[in-house]
Order: C-alpha cells, then sequence, then structure tokens
C-alpha cells in the first residue's frame, strides 16, 4: 500500500520480549525508517506541504538551512530534485576541505550549497529576509521544517500509522515538528512522550505548543534528560546500546535522534512509566545516513 506522497506504508513491527510481556505491554515500533531508501523517517512528510505549494505556484526554487549531516537537507534535496524543482542549501559554518557524505550527497542530487559563517547562520531568519530581496517567489523553509505547514505534513504519520490504535506515542524531538503534528491527531485520553535531542532547550514545549490545533489543551510529556551531552553528542554507553538493541530486535538507529529514543524507550520500560495493559507505539524517525559521520565499525549495522 502507498500513502498520498506514493511511498510505501510503513511497516508497523511488534517487539516481542519476555520483559514486555510480563509487564502486559504491548511495544510497536513505526518503522519510518523503511519508508524509502533516500527520503527516510519524518522528513518527507515534513516536506510535504513545503513541496506541495512550490509545485502549485512554480516557485523557481526551495531554499534551506543545516549542518553538514542534515536529514532534512539530504531528503529535500531528494524530493526537489524528483519532482523537478531547484534547491538551495545553506551551511552551517564555512566550507569544509572535503564535504561530508551527506552535502555530497546532496549535491549529486542538484543542491546548490552555500556555506554561511556561524554567526550569520545563528541569525538565519533576519539574514534570509535581507538577502533573498533578489530570489523571489523562493520557498523558505525554516531548519528542520519548523512551522505549521511541517506540523501539517507529520499529522499525516499518525493517519499512516495507525496512531488511534494506542495508548502511548512515544518519538524524538529535535524542532518538535513532528510531535506537534502527533499531537494535534490524537485522542484526549492518548499520553504523547517526546525525547528531547537537546541540551537544555528549555522552550521546546512553548514550541510545540505554537503549532498545536489540538483544542483542547492536551501537552505531551516532553522529557529533557535523555540528550546524552547535547545535539549530535555521544558517549560509549549509548553507542553500545544502540549496537545491542541492534542485536535484540534486528532495528538499526541513528546517535542523533533515534539512539536516544530507544534508550529512553529501554529505560521508561524498566521504571514503569507505562502502566499495565499499555499499547505503546515508539516512532523510528529514520536519520540512519547521518551516522556515515561516526567512525567506521563503530556500529555493526
Ligand atoms: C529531524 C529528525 C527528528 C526531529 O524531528 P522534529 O520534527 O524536528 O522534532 C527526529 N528524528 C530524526 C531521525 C530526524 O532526522
Amino acid at each position: 500500500m502507498r500513502n498520498r506522497l506514493g511511498i510505501e506504508i510503513p511497516l508497523l513491527e511488534q517487539l516481542q520480549d519476555e520483559q514486555f510481556s510480563n509487564q502486559e505491554i504491548e511495544l510497536w515500533i513505526a518503522r519510518l525508517d523503511a519508508v524509502h531508501p533516500l527520503i527516510s523517517g519524518n522528513k518527507y512528510y515534513k516536506l510535504a506541504y513545503y513541496l506541495d505549494y512550490a509545485l502549485k505556484y512554480s516557485a523557481p526554487q526551495i531554499i534551506s538551512f543545516g549542518g553538514a549531516y542534515s536529514n532534512h537537507l539530504h531528503a529535500l534535496a531528494f524530493a526537489a530534485k524528483h519532482l523537478g524543482i531547484k534547491s538551495v542549501g545553506y551551511i552551517r559554518g564555512e566550507q569544509p576541505k572535503t564535504l561530508s557524505a551527506t552535502l555530497f550527497n546532496c549535491i549529486e542530487n542538484g543542491m546548490e550549497l552555500r556555506f554561511l559563517s556561524r554567526a550569520a547562520y545563528r541569525n538565519q531568519n533576519n539574514w534570509a529576509l535581507q538577502n533573498f530581496k533578489n530570489e523571489e517567489g523562493s520557498v523558505i523553509i525554516p531548519e528542520g521544517g519548523y512551522g505549521n505547514w511541517g506540523s501539517k505534513g507529520a499529522e499525516m504519520i499518525y493517519d499512516d500509522v495507525n496512531g488511534s490504535n494506542y495508548s502511548h506515542i512515544i518519538c524524538a524531538c529535535g524542532t518538535g515538528t513532528t510531535i506537534a503534528g502527533i499531537l494535534n491527531k490524537s485522542k484526549v485520553e492518548q499520553v504523547i512522550t517526546g525525547i528531547s535531542v537537546l541540551k537544555g532547550y528549555y522552550n521546546l514545549m512553548q514550541d510545540i505548543l505554537k503549532l498545536t490545533t489540538n483544542t483542547t489543551d492536551k501537552k505531551p510529556n516532553i522529557l529533557q534528560h535523555y540528550h546524552f551531552g547535547g545535539y549530535a553528542k555521544y558517549n560509549e554507553q549509548l553507542i553500545t546500546f544502540m549496537n545491542d538493541w541492534y542485536i535484540r530486535f534486528n532495528i538499526p538507529s541513528d546517535f542523533v535522534y533515534t539512539g536516544k529514543l530507544f534508550f529512553a524507550l529501554n529505560d521508561l520500560l524498566k521504571t514503569g512509566y507505562f502502566p499495565k495493559g499499555s499499547k505503546v507505539l515508539c516512532i523510528h524517525s529514520g536519520g540512519l545516513q547521518g551516522n556515515r559521520s561516526l567512525l567506521p565499525g563503530k556500529l555493526i549495522f
């Protein structure tokens, strides 16, 4: 079956383990990592409305922002090429001597790369407004696809994974756009939990609620202590956990988002966060291409 984006409906996989069955908890994984080899995970969903708009108004180009291993730019370059739209990626930091594998793929897919100093990058919205006067009609996607269009796209994840079948849904949070989409679709009684991968991003809840259309004042549970030192930071404990998780369930993860998500999930299962009888859905949001920034051999998958 294919969804409205033309991609395969993600696989829902139930994890079988004595630990969960003893606790009378059902645990399901939405394998968004497996929906497409290049536009894996949540990114195509978050891009969908921006891409629709660019097509509808024949925008000359789509512009966005990201780091050297950005899953977002990686997905955007491929999707834009597929639809015949030019894409431009503003990259944080000066141009390195050798490009990352991710940026190399972006170029292969026709994305024009422009490197921005870190100071200009930090100020990207003001900067973009001043500099894009000559690029009229361009569609500008904020970093990570944050915004109402992004969360509206993420709402489709809930439908594709039959989100209403679960008592609990848990996912990783960067900008919070994905969880906002899920929250918007969720029923009052469903518990939605987000694992923040950024350190000290205390406005995350507020930024999620800015994208909320749910009229029930419903809030997600945001857990802030599984970031392993901050965005894209990791240690041996995380890497060992990711390898063990792969051996245990045959599910690969990435060290920036989903490794931390599964670590948190495992911890929450152990500490009784999910009551007996829970039906838990964990969203594997993809991101595996980013593991190419690790030294070869660290991960066994
Ligand atoms: C981008 C990304 C996220 C974060 O999504 P947000 O909508 O920004 O919260 C989570 N997981 C993976 C693998 C990602 O690439």
